[in-house]
């Protein structure tokens, strides 16, 4: 008898920067299926392609693994690694981004899901990372410490009880991200709350 196993969804490595920016922006993307492409949307993927053909390559004694498919199985995640670069043993994960290094964790949460996966997979132990931003032309090195480490598992299991309701939450509180955000006229946050409030009141008056 041939016994069907139903492998566990894996969350996309990318849908961790959007529910550590927004949960309700990761339900529109993830679980809803929904995208707004505006310019910077598309300059990211023009960016993004060089990166993206994949390969290996040598510098000198490290050796750059191109777009790289990681996964853990433990917490239920996988996608791509933009670049793993490897030396005498030591490996660090590099991650591209198109605009500036922000006020927010999101970048460093991806980049450490990244890590996770790796240090699951090679058995091996990953200190640190890097993002390369191409809008300020800066490589900021991110250290993997039990802080960021606990944060990123925490949004991986918000990812997934977020899913397992399968609801939109509510916008966020701080409009600073939602001035950022591509999904904003989409999402139209002040409506959002507005329509809240109409319901909460039209409920209480019952
Ligand atoms: S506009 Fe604000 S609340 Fe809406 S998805 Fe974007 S960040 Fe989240």
């Amino acid at each position: 008898m041939t016994t069907l196993l139903l492998e566990p969804d894996l969350i996309p490595l990318a849908m961790l920067n959007a529910m550590a920016y927004c949960p309700r922006r990761f339900a529109y993307e993830y679980v809803q299926g929904e995208m707004l492409v505006n310019a910077h949307v598309v300059e990211g993927l023009l960016r993004h392609a060089e990166i993206d053909a994949g390969g290996v390559a040598w510098r000198g004694t490290t050796v750059q693994h191109r777009r790289v498919y990681v996964w853990s199985d433990r917490l239920r995640i996988g996608g791509f690694c933009d670049l793993v670069e490897e030396q005498a043993g030591v490996i660090q994960p590099t991650e591209y981004k198109k605009g500036r290094p922000g006020q927010w964790q999101a970048d460093h949460v991806q980049l450490c899901a990244q890590a996770l996966c790796l240090e699951e997979r090679t058995g091996l132990s990953i200190a640190q990372g890097a993002i390369f931003y191409f809008a300020a032309r800066r490589r900021e090195v991110v250290q993997f410490t039990s802080v960021l480490r606990a944060t990123t598992e925490e949004v991986i299991a918000a990812a997934h009880a977020l899913v397992a309701r399968g609801v939109l939450p509510p916008p966020i509180e701080q409009r600073a991200k939602c001035r950022e955000c591509s999904l904003e006229p989409l999402c139209m946050p002040r409506l959002a709350e507005q329509m809240d409030r109409y319901w909460q009141h039209e409920e209480d008056a019952r």
